[in-house]
Formats: structure tokens, C-alpha cells, sequence
């Protein structure tokens, strides 16, 4: 897609000020691609010079994390916080642990957090952290300890009015413990606030697991009413095992769809019959095993080593793994074995060509901005709660989240409507957002 003039300039600049960061480059790309209708209608974000503002981290923070394995040799990782934009709310978004993670994708996640972030009408602003540290094979103690270095550092710029991450890749529960205690040793402060992702017996929120799962499908579920269609007895494929893919699984067959196929980075299985979530689960979340490991107790399903997940036929494909994971081969793949909708619920998952190709299609298409903002809604209900020192239940905090994907599917949508690309989910979600952050850094002054 090409950029009108004052955009492109814009755009370069990003370009030669964000040297080899092409995961950042490609989530500002597609953000621009759908704002300029937005300024014509609004020259004064342009005159505040918003979109210019709005690409440039406030703060980005590089630290040494050292720490020791069991054996007790040394080990160097590189952490990262980007504190994006605070113009709606505290900085808000998840750590991610993994070799991938650089400057670059940290930022990519921290602008697309800001978007997501303003369209959940929540008052959180957006940023993103992490480490390119590899949990994979690590003994818990390693864990702990590299998590303890990790927010020896970290905890100086955090705090529950200032910057509130989560989890993301590699971060579940048990990480957000080891944070959260070494934080509140460090500062001598039960602040239950200042994290979020927390268990449910010390400070978390009910549904806070399964929110980003959940709330991706609650998602689809709207942009199928939209066709007068619903869920039941379509056949399904989600990328991933992880928390994303684990409660997106969950939530489709509670809503009568057939989950066939799930993977993690050493391949796919396709499971014709229907993933059983309680042996994934076993795999996945109390072996921390892999993916192979599910055909032992499953004997209907087949492994397929490092096979590519999207060549398996399915009506409903929801990539729930990481960033570019579905390429444009894959989409033509999709779409010639039938398939009519793609639901992101990892973060960019999709890359710009092949979301092209399902939109020429005609295919429905759900960006992970909007799609996937079920996590940090309930992270949010999460801080709501542990300011107000109050619990809430299962069922009225699901009920929440459902509300929350409701309104974010109905703002994308008449803002898509408005702005002359109905159906266009990723116009609506990135002009909403950027309207929401926009006026409200316009109101704050030069910030
Ligand atoms: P998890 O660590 O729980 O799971 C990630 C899953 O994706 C694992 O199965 C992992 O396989 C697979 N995966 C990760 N990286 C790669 C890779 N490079 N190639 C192939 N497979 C890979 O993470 P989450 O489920 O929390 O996150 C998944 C996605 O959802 C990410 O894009 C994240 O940013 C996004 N997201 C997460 C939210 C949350 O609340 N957790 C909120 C919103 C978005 P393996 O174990 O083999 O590496």
C-alpha cells in the first residue's frame, strides 16, 4: 500500500531514526496506511503534529541482566522497557521472554499496544518489555533467579501510577511471582497494582488467564453475527499452545466450534477429531512439555514435525504464536482450502501481503490490535480491583471481558463505516485508536 506525500515523509523518518528495526517499521507502516483519511477530517492532528509524536517511544530503558544457572556459571541477557505513550493512563503491557526479543520488536509491541490499549476505553496508556533471555530447558530455581535480576533493575521505573507490565511470551504466572516478590522486597511495598497477571490468591483477577484467549473469540464471534453467521461446527486451526492458543481453544468449543489443529515451534498436530483440551493442558501446562508429547495421549491426533500449521483444511484460522508467523503463501493456502476468516490473537502475526490477500478475497479479518485486547481489558479490571481491594468472580469478570470485546468490535466497525472501508477491521481499529490517543495528547499540551 502506498502512503500519501505527507505520510511518506513521515514515514522515512521513522525509517533513518529506527535503523534495522523491521517489526517496528512494519507496525508503523500499517498504522499510517489507514490515518490519512483521519487527518483530513482532523487537520488539527496534524497541526499538533500527533503522528510524528506518537512514533516516538516517551522513554526506552536497556539494561544488563546477569545471572547464574544452576551449574553456577555466569550469563549476560539484555532486558528492555519501552514506555510508549502515557497520554491515556499508566504505561501498560506484557514482558516477553524469548532470544527473539530486541529493541525493535519491543517496539513494534509497544505501539501496537498503544492502539490496542486506547481502544479498550480503559485508562491505560501502552508499553512493552522484556528480555532475550530463553526459558526453554530452564530449571525453575534458574527462573526464579534470572526473574529476580530481571526486576533488580526494572523496579525503579515501575510503579501502579506509572508503568504496569504483564506477561507475553515466556512470562505466565509463575514469572509474574518471582517479579512480584523481588518488587516488593526491593521496596517494602504489597503494591498489588504495580503487576498484573498475578494468582488469583495473591492480587489477580479471575479470568485474567484465559482473557486474551477468550476475548479473541468473543471477537469472532461478533464479526460472524455481522454475516449473520455464528461459531457452531465450524472447523477450526490455532497456531501456538501457549496461554493465547490454550483458552482461545477453550472458549471456541465452548461455543461449538471444532478446534483440529494446534502447534508450538517444533511442529504441528492435527487432531481431526477435536483437540482434548485436558491432555493439552497436561502437556503444555503442568509438564511444560512440547507439542510432540500430545500424540501419547492422544492417539487419534498426528505430529507433523516442523510442518506449516495453515496447509491443514479449516473454515476459521486464529494465529495465536508470535509476530509474521502467517505469510502470504500461507493465506493462498488458506483460502484455497476454504477457509473465510482469520482472527489474530498473537500480536502481528499476520504479515501486510498476506492480510492484503484475504482482504481481497473477501475474507473477514481480525487484526490482533483489536482482536487480542481481551488480555490487557482484564489486566485493567485487574488493576480496578486491586486498587479497590476487592474479588470479583468468574462469571461477572467474563461477563466483563465479553462487554469490552463487544464495544471494541462495535467501535472498529462504525469507525470503518465512518471512515469509508466497511468491513475493514484494521482500518477501524487503527483510526479508533489513533483518535483516542490523539485528543487526548492534543489536551495534554506538548507532551
Ligand atoms: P506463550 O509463551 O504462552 O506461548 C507462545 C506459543 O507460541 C508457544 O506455543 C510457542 O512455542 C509459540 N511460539 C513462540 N514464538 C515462536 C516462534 N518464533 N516460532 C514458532 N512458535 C513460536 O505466549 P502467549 O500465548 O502469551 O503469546 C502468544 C502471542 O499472543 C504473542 O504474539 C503475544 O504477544 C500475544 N499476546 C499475548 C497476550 C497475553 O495475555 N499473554 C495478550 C495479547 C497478545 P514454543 O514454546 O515452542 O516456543
Amino acid at each position: 500500500m502506498t502512503l500519501d506525500e505527507k505520510l511518506e515523509g513521515i514515514y522515512d523518518d521513522v525509517l533513518r531514526r529506527n535503523p534495522a528495526e523491521p517489526e517496528f517499521h512494519q507496525t508503523v507502516h500499517d498504522v499510517l496506511t489507514s490515518i490519512g483519511p483521519v487527518l483530513a477530517k482532523h487537520p488539527d492532528l496534524a497541526e499538533h503534529k500527533i503522528i510524528e509524536r506518537i512514533c516516538e517511544p516517551e522513554r526506552q530503558i536497556i539494561f544488563r541482566v546477569p545471572w547464574q544457572d544452576d551449574a553456577g556459571e555466569v550469563h549476560i541477557s539484555r532486558g528492555f522497557r519501552v514506555e510508549f505513550n502515557a497520554a491515556l493512563g499508566p504505561y501498560k503491557g506484557g514482558l516477553r521472554f524469548h532470544p527473539s526479543t530486541n529493541l525493535g520488536v519491543v517496539k513494534f509491541l509497544g505501539f501496537e499496544q498503544t492502539f490496542k490499549n486506547a481502544l479498550t476505553a480503559m485508562p491505560i496508556g501502552g508499553g512493552k518489555g522484556g528480555a532475550d533471555f530463553d526459558p526453554k530447558g530452564r530449571s525453575d530455581d534458574e527462573i526464579m533467579r534470572f526473574c529476580q535480576s530481571f526486576m533488580t533493575e526494572m523496579y525503579r521505573h515501575l510503579g501502579e501510577y506509572t508503568d504496569v507490565p504483564a506477561g507475553d511470551i515466556g512470562v505466565g504466572e509463575r514469572e509474574i511471582g518471582y517479579l512480584f516478590g523481588q518488587y516488593r522486597r526491593i521496596t517494602n511495598r504489597y503494591e498489588s497494582g504495580v503487576l498484573t497477571g498475578k494468582g488469583i490468591g495473591w492480587g489477580g483477577s479471575q479470568v485474567r488467564t484465559e482473557a486474551t484467549g477468550y476475548g479473541t473469540v468473543f471477537f469472532a464471534r461478533e464479526m460472524l453475527r455481522t454475516r449473520g453467521d455464528d461459531l457452531g461446527g465450524k472447523t477450526c486451526v490455532v497456531s501456538g499452545a501457549g496461554n493465547v492458543a490454550i483458552y482461545a481453544i477453550e472458549k471456541l468449543e465452548q461455543l461449538g466450534a471444532r478446534v483440529i489443529a494446534c502447534s508450538d515451534s517444533s511442529g504441528a498436530v492435527h487432531a481431526p477429531r477435536g483437540i482434548r483440551l485436558d491432555e493439552l493442558k497436561q502437556v503444555k501446562l503442568s509438564e511444560r512439555g512440547r507439542i510432540a508429547r500430545y500424540v501419547e495421549l492422544d492417539r487419534d491426533a498426528t505430529f507433523v514435525e516442523h510442518g506449516n500449521i495453515w496447509d491443514i483444511p479449516c473454515d476459521l484460522a486464529v494465529p495465536s504464536a508470535t509476530q509474521n508467523e502467517l505469510t502470504r503463501r500461507d493465506a493462498a493456502t488458506l483460502l484455497r482450502n476454504g477457509c473465510t476468516m482469520v482472527v489474530e490473537g498473537a500480536n502481528m502475526p499476520t504479515t501486510p501481503d498476506a492480510v492484503r490477500l484475504l482482504e481481497e478475497a473477501g475474507a473477514l479479518f481480525g487484526p490482533g490490535k483489536a482482536a487480542n485486547a481481551g488480555g490487557v481489558a482484564t489486566s485493567a479490571l485487574e488493576m480496578q480491583q486491586n486498587a479497590s481491594r476487592d474479588s470479583w468472580t468468574f462469571e461477572h469478570t467474563e461477563r466483563r471481558l465479553e462487554s469490552i470485546m463487544t464495544s471494541i468490535h462495535r467501535i472498529c466497525a462504525e469507525t470503518a463505516e465512518a471512515y469509508a472501508t466497511p468491513g475493514n477491521y484494521v482500518c477501524g481499529a487503527n483510526i479508533a485508536g489513533f483518535l483516542r490517543v490523539g485528543r487526548a495528547m492534543v489536551a495534554l499540551g506538548l507532551v
